[in-house]
C-alpha cells in the first residue's frame, strides 16, 4: 500500500490482521502467502567491540550473550539448530515456512567464505524461505555485499541493523561505537549494491529523550529504503555497564507506561508501509534481568501498547503527512 493512496483506518486495520499497527507477521503473510516464522540461530561468537584486544567498550547494555535468543544451544551445529528451533516453533505456530534468523553477536564480522557456507546450509534445509542476518551498521565490508546480492537473487534477505538510535549522543551513551552516519552509509550500500530488504534495530527509554526525538526518528525512517523496524526499551541485565550506573543510580529504566507513550508517540508518525517487527524487548533470561521487572513478561507490554491504541484512537501512520 502506498501512502499517496488514501485508504479508510478500518480498511488498514483489516490489512494489518486487526491491528492498529502493520506487524511483520502481516508483513511476512504478503510475502509469502502464508505465516512465516523466525528461526533463531546463534552462530557468530564475536563483534568488533568484543574482539581479543578491542579498545571499544562493550555496548552499554550487552549481556555475555551477545543478544542471543537460544545461547544454550549455540554449541550445536548450525544446521542441529535449526532442525531444534524449526521443530519448536513447526509444534507451537503449526508452521510450515521458516526464515533462519543469524541473531546473536555481528553476524558479517567473520570470513565472507565462512558466511557463504552457512547460507548454503540454511537454505538446504527444508522449509528454509530465506535469511535474516543481524548485524551492526559498521560491520559491513564491501566483499560481502555481492553475497548478499547473490543470495538475494534466488531467496529472500532481509538485514537487520543494530542502529538503535538516529541521534549520536544516544549513540555516544550506548557505547556502541558507530555513530548516525554509519548507519545511514549501510543502509545506502545495503540498498544499492544488494536490494535486500532491511530492517532497522531502535531502542526507546534513554536518559533525557524527549518526544521530538522519538517524531523525528519516525520522520527519518519514512524517508529511508528500508522494510521494517524493531523497537526495544532500554533495560538493565547483570554484568553489563549499564547495570553499573544503574547501580550508582545514573540511569532508570522507563516505566511500562512512559514507554507504551513512546511507542504510541512513534507509531503515530511511522509510514504504515514500515512493518513493525517487536514493539518491546522481551528479557528471556529472567535470571539475569536487573529492571525494569515489566519486561520479563512476554505478552503483556505489548497487548496493553495495542489496547492504548485501540482505546486512544490511535494508529500507525495516523500523523504521517504527504
Ligand atoms: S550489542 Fe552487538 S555489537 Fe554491541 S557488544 Fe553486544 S554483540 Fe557486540
Amino acid at each position: 500500500m502506498s501512502k499517496d493512496n488514501h485508504i479508510e483506518p478500518e480498511q488498514l486495520f483489516k490489512l494489518w490482521g486487526n491491528h492498529r499497527y502493520f506487524p511483520i507477521s502481516q508483513f511476512y503473510k504478503n510475502q509469502f502467502n502464508e505465516k512465516v516464522y523466525k528461526v533463531s540461530v546463534s552462530i557468530a561468537e564475536t563483534c568488533p567491540n568484543r574482539q581479543e584486544n578491542s579498545r571499544m567498550p562493550l555496548c552499554i547494555f550487552c549481556d555475555e550473550w551477545g543478544s542471543a535468543a537460544y545461547h544454550l544451544e549455540r554449541d550445536k551445529s548450525l544446521q542441529q539448530q535449526i532442525i531444534i528451533n524449526r521443530e519448536k516453533i513447526s509444534k507451537r505456530y503449526r508452521a510450515k515456512k521458516f526464515l533462519v534468523y543469524f541473531q546473536s553477536y555481528t553476524n558479517t564480522f567473520d570470513r565472507v567464505s565462512e558466511l557463504e557456507q552457512r547460507f548454503d546450509i540454511a537454505l538446504n534445509e527444508d522449509a528454509i524461505v530465506g535469511i535474516v542476518l543481524g548485524t551492526r551498521p559498521d560491520c559491513l565490508p564491501s566483499r560481502i555485499l555481492p553475497l548478499l546480492k547473490k543470495t538475494h537473487e534466488t531467496h529472500y534477505v532481509m538485514v537487520e541493523l543494530g542502529l538503535q538510535s538516529f541521534f549520536d549522543h544516544h549513540l555516544t551513551f550506548l557505547q556502541r561505537g558507530h555513530d548516525v552516519a554509519r548507519g545511514y552509509e549501510a543502509i545506502k550500500k545495503l540498498h544499492e549494491q544488494t536490494g535486500v530488504d532491511i530492517g532497522i534495530h531502535l531502542i526507546f527509554g534513554l536518559p533525557d529523550e524527549t518526544d521530538k526525538e522519538i517524531i523525528e526518528t519516525a520522520h527519518i525512517l519514512n524517508k529511508l529504503p528500508i522494510s521494517n523496524v524493531k523497537l526495544h526499551n532500554l533495560h538493565v541485565l547483570k554484568n553489563t555497564p549499564l547495570a553499573e550506573l544503574y547501580k550508582k543510580g545514573q540511569f532508570q529504566a522507563c516505566e511500562l507506561e512512559d514507554y507504551i507513550k513512546k511507542v504510541t508517540l512513534f507509531l503515530q508518525h511511522l509510514s504504515p508501509d514500515i512493518a513493525v517487527q517487536r514493539l518491546t524487548a522481551v528479557a528471556s533470561r529472567w535470571d539475569e534481568l536487573i529492571a525494569p521487572q515489566w519486561t520479563k513478561d512476554k505478552m503483556r507490554p505489548t497487548q496493553m501498547i495495542e489496547d492504548h491504541l485501540k482505546e486512544s484512537g490511535i494508529y500507525q501512520g495516523q500523523l504521517v503527512c504527504d
